[in-house]
């Protein structure tokens, strides 16, 4: 099948046509692939701050057609639609009983229980780092629980996104952070997970949510998503800022969205006593996070993680695709460009140089 793939970190995406997928084994599902988003988390791998054994095929946000169905998948057939998730839950070790589905330890060690990865080129493995779903390709072989069905009518050129950017932020929002009606938001980082952060926070009733970012362009673009007042770091401190705006107070709820212990710091700062931070972005293996013991222990202040917003995608697509039906979240404006797999290089550019919020991939 067709794929792009990552040979050397640096070096730019090779398409080939060559790469060897396997047929579903019990419990698996093979997808035709429509479309599939580039996200940053791609990007760590392609520039190298990321470490992985090469070759490997990335794509994580992705939508297409059920085409093969494994032996005993019971709740999907041939030709539904469905949307990916990077972290299909088993739904029995000892997180899954508890629903925080996104720490399952089966899909922790890997995306195959094997540790397979159903993939191979020239007779040699192709790799797909754990939780990555391979969807820079035609076809990919992925967990039945990692196919979401979604409605026949869904478009997946912009539903796609729901796969990684939009339930991460959504999930952080309504199920990590459970924003309040009228609460008070910061949102730093305003690419697509942030942006994801600004219209969840907006849907659940936010009174403010303050966009921050350095790029001019995503400010002035998150005031379409909800934002109502926006920061620029090179102004000053930004924490200031916050308390100005506010009136002297911080902010009841803070998203860190970069995956920076800095922003972090920024964001605890950032909040009222009692308030609570959110790491959303995902750091770099060496971060750790500083915080001033004292301060943050007289002030009651929270600091909460989370991965994939803590979401569990067969409860958040639905509700999402409803949301996006009734006009409350906004697909079409997040997916500012659209491409064939064979420019997936351009996108990588874009990315790498701040353009637009999501590029996604025809394949
Ligand atoms: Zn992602
Ligand atoms: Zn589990």
């Amino acid at each position: 099948m067709q794929a792009a793939l990552l040979t050397e970190p640096g070096k730019p995406l090779e398409i080939v046509d060559d790469v060897e997928l396997e047929s579903p084994r019990a419990g698996e599902v093979e997808v035709e692939l429509e479309y599939c988003g580039l996200c940053h988390s791609d990007l760590h791998f392609i520039d190298g701050s990321l470490p992985g054994v090469m070759p490997m095929l990335l794509g994580h946000e992705a939508g297409g057609i059920v085409t093969k169905v494994g032996l005993g998948v019971l709740d999907l057939v041939e030709g539904d639609k469905v949307i990916l998730s990077l972290r299909p839950s088993c739904g029995r070790c000892y997180f899954c009983v508890r629903g925080d589905f996104t720490l399952c330890e089966q899909s922790a060690a890997g995306l195959f229980p094997d540790g397979g990865t159903r993939l191979t080129r020239g007779g040699e493995p192709v790799q797909r780092m754990g939780v990555n779903l391979a969807a820079f390709a035609t076809h990919t072989v992925v967990p039945a629980a990692a196919a979401v069905k979604v409605p026949d009518d869904t478009p997946l050129d912009i539903a796609s996104v729901l796969g990684c950017s939009v339930q991460t932020g959504f999930g952080a929002v309504v199920s990590t952070a459970h924003v309040q009606p009228g609460a008070t938001v910061m949102v730093i980082g305003l690419g697509g997970v942030g942006i994801s952060i600004v219209q969840s926070a907006r849907i659940v009733g936010a009174s403010r949510i303050i966009g921050v970012d350095m790029n001019k362009g995503r400010r002035e673009q998150s005031l379409q998503f909800g934002c109502t007042d926006t920061i620029d770091p090179a102004e000053g401190d930004v924490a200031q800022q916050v308390l100005e705006l506010l009136g002297g107070r911080g902010v009841d709820q803070a998203f860190e969205a970069v995956g920076s212990s800095a922003l972090t710091e920024v964001c605890i700062a950032s909040t009222r006593n009692g308030g609570t931070t959110t790491m959303v972005g995902i750091p770099k293996l060496s971060d750790s996070v500083s915080i001033h013991a004292i301060v943050f222990a007289t002030g009651g202040k929270k600091l909460l993680g989370c991965f994939m917003g803590h979401s569990n995608p067969h409860r958040e697509f639905p509700r999402l695709i409803s949301l996006w039906r009734n006009g409350k979240l906004d697909l079409e404006a997040m997916v500012t460009s659209k491409r064939p797999l064979s420019e997936i290089n351009d996108a990588v550019a874009d990315m790498q140089a701040g353009l637009g919020l999501r590029t996604v991939l025809s394949v």
